[in-house]
């Protein structure tokens, strides 16, 4: 499934909706009202799969069915296998529970001390703002109680979730996700914001948001002009595959970056979407070219249902293996298991290293070539084994 055109939009316009005047199509309350939300919907637009039939029957008992527009106009409708339909048309496989799956598979509920607040490492927290998102991803870890199919009943608690942060000096860094926080006005927004700028032990404030993918329209100068004034405010998007990268989410990013956001992006491996080192690495390079730092490429959480999108955690580090050295160092995301249960995410890395000894350590290279770096400091160390010597160290006086 290599990926190699390179045009820096894939998709610009309306598309499937061209009658749609531009003033309703840029508006992001026309996209969220006219979302795809049933299988019947969505079979007037495309031919779906007897697999994808199955799915959209299932989907409101467990995680919604929506589509924006906008999103819906990235898909490949003659393609069966198109890695932006996997990622938000539902497939009966959705029904499956394998081994080691659960609901709750990061142990969230556990470690919450107030409703909606996640307090799992030592000095920040997630700060969940709300159970609704602009489209859903079919794979989504929070899916017990976002878009509450599952009659989770997710009452953000904005007061209690702010007074815990107020009363907790040990917490610098604030992460509000959801559900999506932009999909809240610009007033609730705003008022939440103020509130965690106003904590002197708050230093740092950020968003998780697939908005700009989803709904770039709702990236507005008056949305923009809060975070300028209540900067620096960063942000992680969240993209999987360089054909989310369109001529709208690049115009989004930009207003973003101008008001002085700082962009990095998440993006989950996924069986089928990017599984592979080339989609990767051309999705890297657009996000660079959009100012969006990689930031994770996560292994996929053990949701329920999740498992056809699975992929193994051999062919993850294949994907680093193949970016580092060969690409740009800031296009190259941290690989990361978030161990099930709530142990936190764990940084999963090719092996470079060979062997460490007090007195030296020995590792390959990008190109798996072998390299000794002494640690002792005894001039004129022989070549040994064929390893290139280092060269004697350099003393300054
Ligand atoms: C991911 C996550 C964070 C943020 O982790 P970083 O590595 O700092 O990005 C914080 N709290 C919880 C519960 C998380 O899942
Ligand atoms: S945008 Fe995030 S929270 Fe919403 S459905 Fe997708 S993964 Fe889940």
């Amino acid at each position: 499934m290599p990926y190699t055109e390179d045009r820096s939009t894939w998709f610009e316009g309306q598309g499937l909706w061209q009658h749609v005047p531009q003033a309703d199509w840029t508006d992001w309350t026309w996209q969220l009202k006219h979302r795809i939300m049933s299988k019947e919907q969505l079979e007037k637009y495309m031919t779906l799969t007897e697999e994808e039939k199955e799915g959209c029957e299932f989907a409101n008992k467990k995680l919604a069915l929506a589509i924006t527009p906008y999103f819906f106009n990235l898909i490949d409708r003659n393609d069966p296998d198109c890695p932006i339909r996997k990622q938000v048309i539902p497939r009966g496989a959705e029904m499956i529970v394998s081994e080691g799956e659960t609901l709750d598979s990061l142990g969230e509920d556990a470690h919450s001390p107030v409703p909606g607040l996640v307090h799992r490492y030592p000095d920040r927290v997630l700060f969940l703002v709300t159970d609704r998102c602009a489209a859903y991803c079919r794979y989504c870890t929070r899916s017990r109680l976002v878009s509450n199919a599952q009659d989770y009943n997710f009452h953000p608690e904005y007061e209690q979730g702010l007074r815990y942060i107020e009363a907790h000096p040990e917490v610098r860094d604030v992460l509000l996700s959801g559900g999506d926080p932009l999909l809240l006005s610009d007033k609730k927004l705003e008022h939440i914001i103020s509130r965690l700028r106003a904590i002197k032990h708050v230093e740092f404030i950020r968003i998780g948001s697939r908005i700009p993918v989803f709904l770039p329209q709702r990236i507005t100068p008056e949305l923009c002009d809060i975070f300028k004034k209540y900067g620096p405010i960063w942000m992680s998007i969240h993209v999987n595959h360089p054909r989310e990268c369109a001529a709208e989410l690049k115009a989004a990013c930009d207003r973003l970056s101008f008001a002085g956001v700082p962009l990095g992006n998440q993006s989950v491996l996924l069986k089928g979407v990017n599984d592979d080192a080339d989609v990767i690495k051309a999705l890297v390079h657009r996000l660079l070219r959009m100012r969006v730092r990689p930031y994770y490429l996560y292994q996929m959480d053990l949701i329920t249902g999740g498992s056809h999108f699975k992929v193994g955690v051999r062919k993850g580090i294949e994907i680093i293996r193949a970016l580092r050295g060969n690409t740009t160092g800031y296009a190259i995301p941290q690989y990361t298991i978030d161990a099930p249960g709530g142990g936190g995410k764990v940084p999963i890395n090719p092996d470079y290293v060979e062997s460490i000894t007090d007195d030296e350590v020995v590792f390959r290279n990008y190109e798996g070539k072998r390299y000794r770096y002494p640690l002792k400091s005894t001039p004129g160390v022989a070549e040994t084994d064929g390893i290139p010597a280092a060269e004697a160290p350099i003393v300054v006086y």
